[in-house]
Formats: structure tokens, C-alpha cells, sequence
């Protein structure tokens, strides 16, 4: 059935090639999405498959039962777009401006299409059920995965499984973790309050920019002295806004920065610290200081046999050339929420582009995949609805 499986996936590499770069051709935004939700939609009912529209705002969910009895594994994919500019010069560069598949989503879509496709192909023998998530709003909180498990994508679901194709590893290669694959991505906003004037008269104004300038180098010790070395966070300031003449002392600052961890007990230190650190070092400068924390997506904390599972068969498939237990990474994920109820696991799948010099990364204008990456994931998915389909 395996072979079948994937030589059917073999036989329509064409086809999913195409629907890649119709959907890379027509991006949408997260929470915008029209075009790409119908055409998936129409995709599996053009197969036959059982087609819920809508689901918790603009996903879809794909049903194919097979012919004998078995458990039902569900497999995702996020077709969302990025607000940034195509600036690669191929044919199937992005037709919207300002708009692009710079994550690979498109990817995941075509991907799991093709995949549908060639599960579809031997439905009498597949045992149990398949359930294909087609994710809308990964890139953007709250995200679409939470609003489609409250809208039932995963009622009955026994197990799920994800891929994000990664562009700066090699082709072929798989990377899998039990526990923390991906990590908590909070967001938070400091506004220092002080009080502007001449820059010649510093002692009738209350400074914020110094303060600011203080709070700043405070804040990188919360994970250097607060958060346990055997736990991993980051603290990052990605902004300092206050604009003034050279001669002016600033009346407000804005700091705006990324916290991130592996677990909650962390996530929950990083804000209480940030909130405490900004009350403090504004109290020393006799300014005031307001947080706003907002919490992102949780960790993506993988499923122990499930994880390991997905390394065991990554081995089985064709074109697989390394299989890597890997060292967690700091971005973020909504796939963390389907974690939250159902076993599973999720893995990265190489797609670094033979055709580049350097790869670019995910969110570069230049951003791209290797297509051939599009079999790998495909199969290693199918593979996984296989074996979870027939466990017993
Ligand atoms: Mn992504």
C-alpha cells in the first residue's frame, strides 16, 4: 500500500507542482483569504470527499474515509500569505503587490492536495479516517488553528500531524523533537512617560529616553540572572521610538519587543519579570511606565511516541537522506494548539533551493522552496496516516 501510495504521489508531481505556484501566483493575507479556501474546497469535493467550509472563520476540512475500520488521523496545512513583496524574478512570482507566500504555506497546501489526491487513489484499502485541516491565519494572533478546534475540526480525531517546509535545511533532510519543537511567542509594549523640555535644562524634565536607555539593558537580565540556565528564553527589543529635535528631551519612549520560551512556568516569569523590572527602574527614575503584555501563541510541545514515530518512518521514505533529532527553534507556531487535545507530533521538512547560492529565509522578499520538497512531505504525511490509521 506504501508504494502504491507513493508512486501515485510520484505520478502527480506535476500537478502538485502547479498547484504550488497557482497558489504562490495568488497569495492572501491571513484572515483575508477567499480565492484559496474555494479552490481547496473544490479540490476534495471534485475527489468526493466530505467538505466543511468556513471552519472557524475561512479553514477547511476535508473527510476521506477508507474502506475498513481504523483510527482517524488528521493532517494540516496553513495557506496564508505575508504582507511583504515578491522580489524573486520567476514565473510564478506573486501577481498581488505587497502580498506573498514568503513561509512556504502555499507549499503545505499543494502538498497536502496532492497528498488527498493520492490517498483518495486507494481509499479501499486505507483503513479509518483521514481528515485533511486546511488552516487559515497562521501568520497573524490569534491565528486560525484555536477558532477551527472551537468550530470541531478535530472532533474524532485520534491523531494529528504537521510539516513546515524549511528552506534553509537540505533537501531531504527531516528534523523531528520529542517535547518543545517550537517556542511561546509573546509580544510586549513599554510606554515610559516622563516629562519633555530643553535639552539645555535636563533638570527641569524627567528624561525618558535615559530611562528607556536603563530599562532596556534591565531587561536582558531577566534571562541572563531570572530564568533558570537549564531553561531557554529570549528577551528581544525590536523598537525604541522617540522622535525629537537633537535639542529636545523627550516627553514619552516606546519599547516594543518579542519574549520568548519553551513552557509555561517560563512564559509566565518572562511577563511577571517585564512587568516588574518596568515598575521598578521607572519608579528609581520618577517616571511612569505602562505594560502591555500580549500573550502569542503557546510552545509547539510535541507528543513523546508520536515524535519518535515521525523519525522512524521519515527513515522509510524515498529521497530522505537525513533524519535529525534537532535542537528546538525560537519561532512560533499555532500548530501548539491542536497539541492541546489530540496526540501528535510536528516536523520540519528540508527544502533549501538547489538553484540559489544562499538560501534565503523565511519572510525574505527573496524567499523560495525547492519544489522537490513538496514529495517528501507528502509522503512522509501519507506514511504517518498510514501507520496511525491501522495502530490498533
Ligand atoms: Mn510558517
Amino acid at each position: 500500500m506504501q508504494e502504491k501510495l507513493f508512486n501515485t504521489i510520484d505520478e502527480i508531481y506535476e500537478e502538485i507542482v502547479s498547484l504550488r505556484r497557482h497558489f504562490h501566483e495568488n497569495p492572501e493575507l491571513s484572515f483575508h483569504e477567499v480565492e484559496t479556501p474555494k479552490y481547496i474546497a473544490n479540490f476534495h469535493r471534485e475527489l468526493g470527499h466530505e467538505v466543511r467550509e468556513q471552519v472557524g472563520g475561512r479553514g477547511v476540512v476535508a473527510v476521506l474515509k477508507g474502506k475498513k475500520p481504523g483510527k482517524t488521523v488528521a493532517l494540516r496545512a496553513d495557506f496564508d500569505a505575508l504582507p511583504i513583496q515578491d522580489e524573486k524574478d520567476v514565473p510564478y512570482k506573486s501577481k498581488v503587490p505587497g502580498v506573498m507566500h514568503a513561509c512556504g504555506h502555499d507549499g503545505h497546501t499543494a502538498s497536502l492536495l496532492g497528498l488527498a489526491k493520492a490517498l483518495h487513489s486507494i481509499k479501499d484499502e486505507l483503513a479509518g479516517t483521514i481528515v485533511f485541516i486546511h488552516q487559515h491565519a497562521e501568520e497573524l494572533a490569534p491565528g486560525g488553528a484555536k477558532a477551527m478546534i472551537e468550530d470541531g475540526c478535530l472532533e474524532g480525531v485520534d491523531y494529528i500531524f504537521g510539516t513546515h517546509l524549511w528552506a534553509t535545511e537540505p533537501l531531504g533532510k527531516i528534523q523531528y523533537k520529542s517535547g518543545s519543537i517550537m517556542a511561546a511567542a509573546d509580544r510586549f509594549e513599554i510606554t515610559i512617560q516622563g516629562q519633555g523640555g530643553h535639552g539645555a535644562k535636563p533638570h527641569e524634565t524627567k528624561d525618558s529616553i535615559v530611562i528607556g536607555a536603563q530599562l532596556v539593558l534591565a531587561l536582558q537580565q531577566i534571562v541572563s540572572r531570572r530564568v533558570s540556565p537549564m531553561d531557554s528564553a529570549v528577551i528581544s527589543v525590536g523598537s525604541f521610538e522617540a522622535k525629537n529635535a537633537f535639542n529636545v528631551i523627550a516627553d514619552s519612549v516606546k519599547i516594543i519587543g518579542t519574549a520568548r520560551s519553551f513552557n509555561e512556568k517560563v512564559q509566565t516569569l518572562l511577563e511577571n519579570e517585564i512587568k516588574r523590572v518596568v515598575e521598578g527602574v521607572c519608579l528609581a527614575g520618577d517616571v511612569t511606565g505602562t505594560v502591555d503584555y500580549q500573550r502569542g501563541y503557546p510552545a509547539v510541545v510535541n507528543h513523546h511516541e508520536e515524535a519518535l514515530q515521525v523519525g522512524i518512518l521519515a527513515k522509510t521514505i524515498p529521497g530522505v537522506l537525513e533524519v535529525e533529532d534537532m535542537i528546538p527553534q525560537m519561532g512560533g507556531e499555532d500548530f501548539s494548539y491542536y497539541l492541546h487535545h489530540v496526540k501528535g507530533a510536528f516536523f520540519f521538512t528540508g527544502a533549501k533551493c538547489p538553484t540559489l547560492e544562499k538560501a534565503y529565509p523565511h519572510h525574505h522578499p527573496k524567499f523560495d522552496i525547492n519544489e522537490k520538497s513538496l514529495l517528501i512531505s507528502a509522503k512522509l504525511l501519507g506514511e504517518l496516516a498510514l501507520y496511525y490509521t491501522n495502530e490498533m
